[in-house]
Formats: structure tokens, sequence, C-alpha cells
């Protein structure tokens, strides 16, 4: 599933390719996505890209006549390609570009999403809501604990919970509290304001390094037809039960917390 790196890395491959150019005609083969796609989308028509921003997962591509508000869902992507290439299956809309290329937006599982908005984008429905971005500073140890207290559920829960940061998905939350050195497991009114401090510094690390890695498969979401290329991070917790750690040797434990599968390593997170 496409996560915040992903989301970041397909911003940047794609926004060289869009800014300031212009939406020559937007054709929708398939409107059945997470939500139907509006016909509105047409209105887009000649109208100019201004800019490209990420909120959450979601990706917001500012036009002169409103904002695209785009979500890859489960197995979404974004390509630019040339228009010789054949569309393939799942190619479910295709926005033609003043520049000669075409935008692609492929989903085979249609979890996605590609809504049309004339109004402020942060103020729509499924944006309004949302917790701060985990790599701004308003994502810091003294809003973790403000958010901590007097909450008894797992402290995995709460930093997956999007009211309290955006995009920590169920990979980074593992891994960030490995690094923390956290149990996933124990209550979030238990944490110490340092301890705060620790889980907010791993999971701007372990995203950071997520898209520094995404910087790598950048060339795959531009002219290239072939599946864009997430990358895998060097894991340490994640899908590695009964492996020792890489640490101590320990063997990794899984253990399902809030529904979700949960690696942690029982000697360096207490
Ligand atoms: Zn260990």
């Amino acid at each position: 599933m496409p996560e915040l790196p992903e989301v970041e890395t397909t911003l940047r491959g794609i926004a060289p390719q869009l800014l300031t150019h212009q939406i020559s005609s937007v054709d929708i083969s398939q409107p059945q996505l997470r939500w139907p796609v509006s016909k509105s989308l047409t209105q887009l028509k000649n109208s100019k890209i201004l800019s490209l921003h990420r909120r959450a997962k979601y990706l917001l591509i500012e036009t002169e006549h409103g904002h695209l508000i785009i979500h890859l869902g489960m197995s979404g992507s974004l390509r630019i390609n040339d228009p010789k290439i054949p569309r393939k299956k799942h190619d479910h809309i295709e926005f033609r570009l003043s520049t000669g290329k075409v935008l692609r937006y492929h989903d085979p599982r249609r979890f996605g999403a590609v809504l049309f908005t004339t109004g402020e984008p942060s103020q729509h429905k499924l944006l309004i809501s949302l917790g701060p971005e985990p790599l701004s500073e308003d994502f810091n140890a003294s809003h973790l604990f403000k958010a901590s207290r007097n909450r008894k559920r797992a402290v995995k829960n709460l930093i997956m919970d999007g009211h309290i940061v955006v995009g920590v998905g169920n990979i980074y939350a593992s891994e960030a509290l490995f690094l923390a050195g956290i149990r996933p497991g124990i209550a979030a009114s238990r944490l110490t304001s340092r301890q705060c401090n620790e889980i907010v510094d791993a999971i701007k690390k372990v995203l950071a390094e997520a898209i520094s890695m995404g910087g790598t498969t950048l060339r795959d979401f531009v002219n290239s037809d072939g599946e864009p290329g997430y990358f895998q991070q060097t894991l340490n917790v994640y899908g590695r039960q009964h492996e020792p750690c890489l640490y101590c040797t320990t063997r990794i434990k899984q253990k399902v917390i809030g529904q979700r599968s949960t690696f942690y390593c029982p000697s360096c997170q207490k």
C-alpha cells in the first residue's frame, strides 16, 4: 500500500512534469473508485497547474479552476507517460497535458480517490480534521505528550491515529517504536515527556529516511510504462518475527494490536 513516503516520492516525481503546464483534456474510463469520479473533472480542460502539495496521504494538485485531491488507496499510482504508450488495464483516468505527455491514474483495486473541489482543500471534509504532518514542527514532544494524557490505548494505536499525527502507517509505527525503545502495547498515558520526545524523533527519522530512499526511484514515476518502484527500507522489526534482533539477537516478537500485526524486540523495547 502506498504510504506517506511513496506519496511524497510520487509528488516529487510528477511535479516537474506538471507545474505551469495546462491540462488539455481529461478522459475518465472508469469512474467507480472509492467514491465516484465526478464529471466535473472535465472542467479542468485548459486549466493551468499552479502548485502541487501533499497533505497526509493526499496529493493536492492546484489548478486555475480548482483542486484535484488524489488518494492512492491500496494500489493506486500516478505515472507520466508518452501518449503513444498504450493505456494499461486499470489506467482509469488520463489527463492530457499541454506538453504532449499524459498523466495516468492507475488503480487495480479501486480503493483510491480522484476528487475535484473548487473550495479550499484544507477545509474539505476528508482533510479538515487531520492531525499535524509528522515532519512539521507542529508534531513535537509536547503535542504527543498532551495527546497521550488519559489515554489507555496502546501507544502504537495512538501514533497511527490520523487525528494525532498523519501518515504513520503500520510498518513505520513498529519501526519507530523500535528506534525509540518503547513497547508498542504500553498504555499511552504511561508515556513520559522524554519518551514522547524519543517517539517523535524516531517517527521523523523513519519517515525522512524512507522519503530520501524514494529519491532513488524518482525516475520510475516519469517516462516509464512500468509499475512504480516502491522501495523497501531496511526493517529492524517489521515482518521479522522469530528472527534475531539486529542489535541484541533476542528473537523478535509479533503481536496483534488494534487488529494490526505489530513487531517488537522484547529486550530492546521497554
Ligand atoms: Zn533487541
